[in-house]
């Protein structure tokens, strides 16, 4: 039996930076299920498809044999190195997009199972609790303030030297919210049995030490 340990929530609520941190701390495999509908969104855009409805049918196909590769942080879609491209706002919302068609999320789902590997892992995302891992012994819901998000994110990439307003990615981030929980399908929610940790007013090492707490009271420790 591998243990999984599912963090899901919101856009821009620290899941990435807190799951992965927890995986470390663990020595535990990691699974950034949102790199999977970014890298699909892309590889769609790049292969000519409209992000929409419309090409559902092609879109799922593509999911289901994407050649993607997660290496020492990068992330590779075949040769090329799609690390940063598949990261901004933009790429984002594709993927919002793309999520929202459900036969391709059913063609994400083996790829997203295959990280379930010895020793254990940490699986980030919006539907690892509810639909990916069901059984996993601890579901976290990591959320933050839709205004603690825009700033945060807002930071994020001014250090990155893109300009852009906090006010701009609010609604970014609400508008992409508002998608992803009226979705018919793995609509954004908790599990009924997750933990709810809001961290408007935590550090990210709070966050992974309350996270680390629960599961040893979990694992019995
Ligand atoms: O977490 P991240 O921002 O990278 O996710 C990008 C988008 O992918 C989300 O807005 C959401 O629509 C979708 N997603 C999803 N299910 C997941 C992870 C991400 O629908 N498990």
């Amino acid at each position: 039996q591998v243990p999984v340990l599912c963090i899901d929530g919101p856009t821009a609520s620290g899941k990435g930076t807190v799951a992965a941190a927890v995986a470390r701390a663990l020595g535990y495999h990691f699974l950034d299920s949102g790199a999977m509908y970014r890298i699909t969104a892309y590889a769609a855009l790049r292969a000519g498809h409209a992000i929409g409805p419309e090409s559902e049918t092609a879109i799922a196909a593509m999911a289901a044999t994407l050649p993607v590769r997660f290496d020492d942080g990068r992330i590779w879609l075949d040769t090329e190195d799609v690390t940063d491209a598949i990261r901004t706002e933009e790429a984002g919302m594709n993927a919002s997009k793309v999520s929202a068609l459900p036969s391709v999320r059913a063609a994400l789902v083996d790829l997203q199972l295959s990280f379930r590997r010895l020793p254990g892992l940490v699986a980030d995302g919006r539907d690892m609790g509810t639909v990916i891992f069901p059984a996993a012994p601890l579901k976290v819901y990591l959320t933050a303030s839709a205004e603690r998000r825009a700033e945060r994110r807002h930071k994020q990439l001014i250090s990155k030297g893109i300009s852009t307003t906090i006010a701009t990615l609010r609604a970014d981030l609400e508008a992409r919210d508002a998608r992803d929980a009226s979705r018919p399908v793995a609509p954004l929610r908790a599990a009924a049995d997750a933990l709810t940790l809001d961290n408007s007013d935590l550090t990210v090492q709070a966050c992974v030490d309350r996270v680390l707490a629960w599961w040893d009271q979990r694992q019995g420790f």
